[in-house]
């Protein structure tokens, strides 16, 4: 291990349709867990491996923005949308790596455990160790892992020498490793919110009050067709 250090990034894709207490919650934890210098949020334009999102483009990059407006250290980097066709992580990872070419920064690829599972179905997945570190957040209802135990093959035998439970060995070399946090669990999901704004049940207190009142406003969950 080098003795140079990084800085590190935290890069947390999702379809955030709509964001939620439970994305902002870990973002927060990870901050202080990781010591990232700031949490790029990037929201997937068209995911490849599940159905199209339920907002538009336009209000899920507005209810994020305004999700995270106040938080010095989150950003809106709205590169896959802006970018036609289907969304990959990796070529969003390979542009950042491009941008802060000759700076010291490392990626810190942020994973709920669910999707974490699903990542040998991702587009050039084994890439993404290349290009991150990935860091794994648990989720309520889904396993809970350490290490190694329930992976499939697959991913077992790309992760098996890549765990660590060390926050500092993140910051020495810029990619590869893979580290589980310890955050918060919270059981929120953006398809039970969708869910309860469907059906005119209450979602106060699962996201923050101005995301819920832009959905409120522009019938984002209730009315077809009104939210392209
Ligand atoms: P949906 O129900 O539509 O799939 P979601 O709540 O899972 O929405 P996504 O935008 O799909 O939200 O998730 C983006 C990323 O955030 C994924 O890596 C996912 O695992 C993680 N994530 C989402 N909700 C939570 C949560 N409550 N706790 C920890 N991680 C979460
Ligand atoms: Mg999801």
């Amino acid at each position: 291990m080098s003795n140079e250090t990084f800085s590190l990034i935290g890069i947390y894709g999702g379809t955030f349709d709509p964001v939620h207490f439970g994305h902002l919650r870990v973002a927060e934890e990870l901050i202080e867990i990781l010591q990232l210098d700031e949490i790029r949020f990037v929201p997937a334009g068209h995911p490849r491996l599940r159905n199209e999102p339920i907002a538009s483009q336009h209000h899920r990059k507005i209810m994020l923005y305004e999700a995270i407006r106040d938080n010095k250290k989150f950003f809106l980097d709205d590169r896959e949308l802006r970018r036609s066709g289907e969304s990959y992580s990796v070529a969003s990872l390979r542009e950042l790596k491009e941008e802060f070419k000759g700076k010291k920064v490392a990626f810190c690829f942020i994973i709920g455990v669910d999707a974490f599972l699903k990542l040998p179905n991702w587009h050039l997945w084994r890439e993404l160790f290349e290009l991150s570190h990935l860091v794994i957040v648990n989720r309520p209802g889904h396993i809970s892992f350490q290490h190694q135990a329930c992976l499939p093959p697959k991913l077992q035998e790309a992760c098996s020498d890549r765990w660590t439970d060390d926050v500092n060995a993140l910051k020495h070399v810029s990619s590869g490793f893979v580290f589980t946090a310890e955050t918060t669990l919270l059981d929120i999901s953006s398809t039970t919110i969708r869910a309860y704004i469907a059906a005119e049940k209450s979602a106060r207190y699962l996201l923050p009050d101005n995301v819920l009142n832009y959905i409120g406003t522009h019938h984002v969950y209730t009315r077809e067709n009104e939210n392209r």
